[in-house]
């Protein structure tokens, strides 16, 4: 894959949270070929430390670090050791995620809590980490949250992603009032469809809830809004991610940027 950068990061260290796979391993692909260091933090440590390599082996400057990012504790002394071993903080990517789909009558209130544990306490508890770095350091930076086309709209389903994805926007908002006396700025991604682990999970698992064909999932639901009926792919988003990173104003802070194929259009 070719990666086409047009901006630059370099002397900057990036925390980028469910790293080891899909979109945030993409971005951190991205960012390094940017010229930043990075800090691969995810739930799996050997991902992580396996995405870190592979950055190293391309000549970046890499850690892999397993955290939960429900874990306070665990957070905080990830971006501890990041800002120690990377030399800083300059830029968040709050991006680990999961998904979970049942109709609303059968929701388990555990996979409820369970959902917006990782999207709402992982987004906080990353972003307050890094936040606070980013004014002690007094370098400022750029805190970035996966959203999504469900931040915006809603879908069969998907009741707490749908619920914590809009719920990221308010934070991204919040951070980017309070974070702009200190040069912090604050921005949410929101992709449609791309196809990754957690895409290729719910697959047949839409396909049995909906009674329908797996193909159809794909044609009839997924991307029956695009334009071009093409899925948002890993590079789509990671341009948006590096745009984010680096854009050097506070012109675009509390934005965020729907990347769907037209999907979404606002
Ligand atoms: P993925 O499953 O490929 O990767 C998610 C990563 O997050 C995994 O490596 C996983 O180990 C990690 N993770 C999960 N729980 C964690 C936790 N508690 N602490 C630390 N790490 C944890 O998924 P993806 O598709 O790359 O999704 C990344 C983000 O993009 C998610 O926030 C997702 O909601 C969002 N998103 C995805 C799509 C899509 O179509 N794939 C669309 C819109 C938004």
């Amino acid at each position: 894959m070719t990666t086409n950068i047009t901006a630059r990061l370099d002397r900057k260290v990036a925390f980028i949270t469910g790293a080891a796979s899909g979109i945030g391993k993409r971005i951190a692909e991205v960012y390094a070929a940017a010229g930043a260091a990075i800090a691969v933090a995810d739930l799996n440590p050997q991902g992580a430390e396996a995405a870190a390599a592979a950055l190293r082996a391309s000549g970046a400057k890499a850690i892999g670090i397993g955290v939960d990012v429900t874990d306070e504790a665990g957070v905080d002394a990830a971006v501890k050791r990041t800002v120690a071993e990377l030399g800083g903080l300059d830029v968040l990517v709050s991006n680990a995620g999961i998904q979970i789909v049942a109709p609303l009558e059968e929701f388990r209130f555990a996979d409820w809590k369970k959902l917006l544990a990782v999207h709402l306490d992982g987004g906080f508890l990353t972003a307050r980490a890094a936040f606070r770095q980013m004014i002690t350091s007094k370098r400022g930076g750029a805190i970035i949250f996966m959203g999504s086309v469900h931040s915006k709209e809603a879908s069969l389903l998907k009741a707490p992603y749908v619920t914590a994805k809009h719920g990221l926007e308010g934070l991204a908002k919040v951070i980017a009032k309070e974070g702009a006396a200190h040069g912090v700025r604050a921005n949410v991604i929101c992709p449609g469809f791309v196809r990754t682990p957690l895409v290729d999970k719910q697959i047949p698992e839409q396909a049995k809830a909906l009674n329908i064909s797996e193909a159809d999932v794909i044609k009839k639901v997924m991307l029956k809004d695009t334009v071009d009926g093409e899925f948002t792919t890993l590079d789509d988003v990671a341009q948006v991610a590096l745009l984010f990173a680096a854009f050097p104003t506070h012109a675009l802070t509390g934005q965020s940027l729907v990347v769907s194929h037209g999907w979404f259009m606002q």
